[in-house]
């Protein structure tokens, strides 16, 4: 594990910026499309001949899987509906929740995606509250990620228990765009889903994509910058959704096993891997676990990089 110190530079408000700072002369212009979706502003980029109509198609696609992930429509919707039955759901979501009982299972339940009933709780949905130790107590009988049954392509969660698929939604769509993308012939992509970013190809001129990452203690800052391609860039934040009352802040990164803000002692995780579902996941679950157990998990996973910012503003990268 290696320490260095932060070194904050001041920038235009995005959350994670892509910069171009190839050396050379870009060979085509990009196209480009910014939407409101999944709950926030995505930028979709492309280079190529086909980049126009292959971004208009993955905008479409882009809202198709936002209903099908919703808490309330689609399949995940039906299954959260029909709790207590097996529900049919299309084959990619069946593959998606496989994949995430196994993230549940590798991070020990950091990650996990029955804690619908706690994210009702604290209404990050809907309204936010501070809710009793006796309603998280009884939200608690509903959560457990070893609960969910998976079988012939249908899926039964237990009666009064839902399945919130925000950790990892993103993550798969960016993955799932960049696979339409490729169909169209596209090359060089570099899409922007709120705190994912994720990269097709390398830049048209050949250099990589950077991507900065944001400061989470100055909206108006970045910490770091790193150069990928086909990979994605992660972060999970206490700083990107939250509340306060009288003087606490509470954000939306629930730690299962208490059904409160996880208190890891970081305040943000950057994940930087091939996977771009896993980073999705791999990042709210290390903010749960903090610094020393993610640490330890990366140990034997060299492929996956990560950048972790604790509360004192220390930053430990890790791989
Ligand atoms: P992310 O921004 O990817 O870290 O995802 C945070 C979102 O995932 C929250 O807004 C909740 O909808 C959901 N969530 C919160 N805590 C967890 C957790 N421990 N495991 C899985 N999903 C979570
Ligand atoms: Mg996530």
């Amino acid at each position: 594990m290696k320490m260095i110190r932060k070194t904050a530079v001041c920038l235009a408000a995005f959350l994670l910026l892509t910069l171009g700072l190839g050396g050379c002369q870009i060979s085509q212009e990009p196209e480009t499309r910014t939407v409101f979706a999944m709950d926030t502003v995505i930028t979709l980029t492309a280079y190529g001949e086909n980049a126009g109509k292959a971004l208009d198609a993955a905008v479409q696609k882009l809202n198709d899987y936002d209903l099908l992930l919703d808490v309330d429509s689609g399949d995940i919707g039906a299954v959260n509906e029909n709790a207590g039955e097996f529900v049919g759901v299309s084959e990619e979501v069946y593959k998606l929740l496989s994949d995430c009982v196994e993230f549940s299972r590798q991070t020990d339940g950091a990650f996990d995606l029955t804690v619908g009933r706690y994210i009702n709780l604290w209404g990050f949905r809907s309204q936010t509250r501070v809710p009793s130790d006796e309603e998280i107590a009884e939200a608690a009988e509903f959560v457990g990620w070893e609960q969910i049954e998976l079988a012939d392509g249908k899926v039964k969660i237990p009666e009064g228990m839902q399945l919130d698929l925000g950790a990892v939604a993103k993550g798969f769509v960016a993955g799932k765009l960049k696979e339409l993308l490729t169909e169209y012939g596209i090359e060089s992509a570099i899409l922007s889903l709120g705190g994912n970013v994720t990269t097709l190809g390398e830049k048209p001129d050949g250099s990589q994509f950077v991507v900065a990452i944001r400061d989470p203690n100055d909206p108006d800052a970045y910490l770091d910058t790193v150069n990928v391609s086909d990979t994605a860039v992660v972060t999970s934040g206490s700083y990107m959704r939250y509340f306060d009352v009288d003087g606490v802040r509470y954000h939306h990164i629930i730690d299962p096993e208490t059904g409160k803000p996880a208190d890891s002692g970081l305040v943000s995780v950057t994940v930087i891997c091939t996977d771009d579902t896993a980073a999705d996941a791999y990042a709210t679950a290390f903010f749960v676990m903090g610094a020393e157990k993610t640490s330890e998990f990366l140990k034997d996973r060299p492929e996956i990089n990560v950048i972790m910012v604790e509360t004192n503003g220390e930053i430990i990268r890790v791989n």
